[in-house]
């Protein structure tokens, strides 16, 4: 699908959770709706947990202190953000930034998954354990961080979250480390597809 095409069916996914007044308690709390940004062709996908104060401001995902760290380690692997999409399960701000419910997350995941499907990644990067869990429920991020995983088709790489290893030392070493393993994974993927 051409990429014009791509970002067109992105705008319908993004239209849709209007229409469908997705979360309206959320809704009504937030600025704006924070779809997604990025390459509607990426090789790559990020999914974080949910806007915080400066998304919800901006209407953009990852443009806090979290977002600045993701910016430096897609630096260290030598992409930027018009390389890779990102994006959040939940895409309202949760009033003062409490952790998603698990309804809004549910609710939220159908449209996640018609993201992927038409931006087609060879991966899909999970920050931190709410988005690891939408895709892959059992596993512990303490324990599958950095190993990619594949299911149904589709492989995951497991990090750990930015904002939680942002002033965590030992956890900020591991994501760098685990960061700078996604050329190789996608290295791979392109040579047994
Ligand atoms: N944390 C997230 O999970 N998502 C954002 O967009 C920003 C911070």
């Amino acid at each position: 699908m051409a990429v014009s095409a791509k970002q067109k069916k992105l705008d319908e996914i993004r239209q849709q959770i209007l229409d469908d007044k997705v979360t309206p308690e959320l809704a009504t709390q937030a600025t704006q709706l924070v779809f997604g940004d990025g390459n509607p062709d990426a090789e790559i996908v990020f999914i974080g947990e949910a806007p915080g104060k400066n998304e919800d401001l901006q209407g953009k995902p990852f443009v806090g202190a979290a977002g600045k760290f993701l910016d430096e380690m897609l630096g260290m692997i030598n992409l930027e953000r018009k390389d890779i999409y990102i994006t959040n399960i939940v895409k309202y701000r949760p009033p003062n930034n409490r952790d998603p419910f698990p309804e809004e997350k549910e609710v939220f995941l159908p449209y996640l998954q018609a993201q992927l499907e038409v931006i087609r990644p060879a991966v899909v990067v999970t920050l931190g354990r709410h988005s690891l869990n939408c895709f892959l429920p059992d596993l512990q991020i303490s324990q599958c961080h950095g190993k990619p995983k594949r299911l149904n088709g589709q492989v995951y790489l497991p990090l750990f979250h930015p904002a939680a290893a942002l002033y965590n030392g030992a956890m900020r070493q591991t994501l760098i480390d685990d960061f700078a393993l996604i050329p190789l994974i996608i290295k791979k993927i392109k040579a047994t597809n």
